[in-house]
């Protein structure tokens, strides 16, 4: 059986270790158009922000591991095109020019996700940059070293933790979006005007509303970036506006949504039969809605990618969909949220009735206690969880997971509000935050539970 793989950072990376373990007599093939694998983006702003001293750190794999588990590596190798009947690859060699043609029985695309660069002008100045890989990250450091004046295009988890990053580093940051607030994918108002605050008391500009028009400069540099309301200088700009999937190479070959986001069934097998997909180049079914969902996250593309291994002789082992669930440290704040929340649920037509608890995360008896809020949203109908968010200065962002197996579960809140969790005085309260927010929810509709 020859196995050939395209793409070798998370989805690549743990299908192709999976594969070599499970599957010795298989002969498999990666390629991969840069010069590294397993690269944790994850670990991006904290590199650039110093805390990451060793790069070596943020790999986890390296060519040189893979190729010891008999893997065949062409690394700096571009897949150019796919014939999917005839089962070949095409591909060139970026370091010789040289190109090539491989034969293969199984396909697995891990393919990835690309920065959106919209069609803005000047965003070809020098000095605007992405924030994907590790090369991005290393001209993002020694750019920002002569940098006063940094802008973030883009509220979002990436932007937001580069921005903390700049203001650490004693640089004078805006941050712009068009959307009202910041974060506005992952918590609702409630929690993200916190967070707001903060940036606005450490002298982050926070432009909110506003969309880039324009960028301007002189000698080729970026000087200034020009919104549909105001005028920012800049030295520096990093462009955090969201990811498209990288599928070009297999349009036309197997069904995508409109985003070009590969559709896989649970065993991560495309609409053709003999090609599977994982990872960020592909949708996943977003368990809150039963439906496919574009959801880019390190996460999703090492479940997938270790699910395609394993199934990719036979189906075996389904995946359990999604519900999207991250977290985030910024400042002194930890944040976590899973599901959807009021907003996300509004843009997906989605109906929730939500209860939110303010507690603390321990006995006020105790040295130090910090403050928590919760919001869990359901269902009104079935009452079952759909989404929660949780911040606090106390790390209680466990307590998400935990809601996300609740939502995967199809669980009610009726349910969560009787669910044994220990307690200890360290940790937490008699009655856990989370069961707190089921008998709030009991309280409020006033009768029996909906279903036991
Ligand atoms: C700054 C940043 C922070 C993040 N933080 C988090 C986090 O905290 N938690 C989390 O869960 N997720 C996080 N993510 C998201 C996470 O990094 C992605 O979801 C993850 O990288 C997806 O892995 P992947 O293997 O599917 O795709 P990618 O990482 O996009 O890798 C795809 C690979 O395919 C290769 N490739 C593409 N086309 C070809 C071709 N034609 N020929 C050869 N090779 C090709 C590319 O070179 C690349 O190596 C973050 C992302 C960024 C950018």
């Amino acid at each position: 059986m020859k196995i050939a793989v395209i793409g070798s950072t998370h989805a690549g990376t743990a299908a192709v270790t999976n594969m070599a373990n499970m599957y010795p007599e298989a002969q498999i093939t990666v390629y991969e158009r840069n010069d590294n694998v397993s690269f944790l983006s994850c670990g991006l702003a904290l590199y650039v922000g110093g805390v990451v001293e060793d790069p070596q750190g943020l790999f986890y794999s390296s060519p040189e591991e893979l190729q010891k588990l008999g893997v065949t590596i062409r690394m700096q190798h571009d897949v150019k095109d796919i014939d999917a009947e005839a089962k070949t690859i095409y591909a060139e060699n970026l370091v010789t020019g040289e190109h090539l043609t491989d034969s293969y029985d199984k396909l697995v695309i891990t393919t990835g996700s690309w920065p959106v660069t919209p069609p803005i002008e000047g965003i070809a100045l020098e000095n605007i940059l992405l924030a994907k890989n590790y090369n991005q990250a290393n001209t993002i450091i020694e750019r920002a070293e002569h940098a006063e004046k940094v802008t973030v295009v883009g509220a979002g988890y990436i932007g937001v933790e580069l921005v903390e990053a700049f203001e650490k580093a004693g640089k004078e940051v805006t941050l712009i979006d068009g959307a009202d607030r910041i974060l506005n994918k992952y918590l609702d108002e409630a929690f993200t005007s916190i967070v707001e605050e903060d940036f606005e008391n450490r002298g982050i500009t926070l432009a909110m509303n506003e969309t880039v028009q324009r960028f301007e400069g002189s000698g080729g540099q970026v000087g200034r970036v020009i919104t549909n309301s105001g005028s920012y200088e800049t030295d520096l700009v990093i462009m955090c506006v969201g990811f498209r999937p990288n599928t070009n190479l297999v349009r036309g070959i197997v069904d995508t949504l409109d985003n070009g986001a590969i559709i896989v069934n649970e065993y991560m097998q495309t609409s053709h039969p003999d090609i599977f997909a994982a990872g960020d180049c592909c949708a996943v079914t977003y368990n809150p809605t039963g439906k496919h969902a574009y959801i880019p996250l390190a996460t999703n593309a090492v479940r997938m990618g270790t699910l395609a291994a394993r199934n990719i002789m036979e189906p075996v082992m389904p995946h359990g969909g999604t519900q999207g669930t991250s977290g985030l440290h910024i400042y002194d704040y930890n944040m976590a949220s899973t599901g959807l929340t009021e907003t996300s649920a509004q843009l997906l037509d989605a109906h929730v009735k939500s209860f939110t608890i303010e507690d603390t995360h321990r006995p006020a008896f105790m040295p130090t206690a910090e403050h928590v809020k919760l919001k869990v949203s359901i269902d009104p109908e079935t009452r079952k969880i759909l989404g929660a968010q949780v911040l606090s200065k106390a790390d209680v962002t466990q307590s998400i997971n935990t809601l996300s197996v609740c939502i995967q579960a199809g669980m009610t809140i009726d349910q969560l509000a009787y669910v044994d969790f220990f307690f200890q005085p360290h940790f937490n309260q008699p009655w856990n935050f989370l069961n707190k927010a089921g008998l709030e929810a009991q309280q409020d509709y006033n009768r029996t539970p909906a279903l036991v």
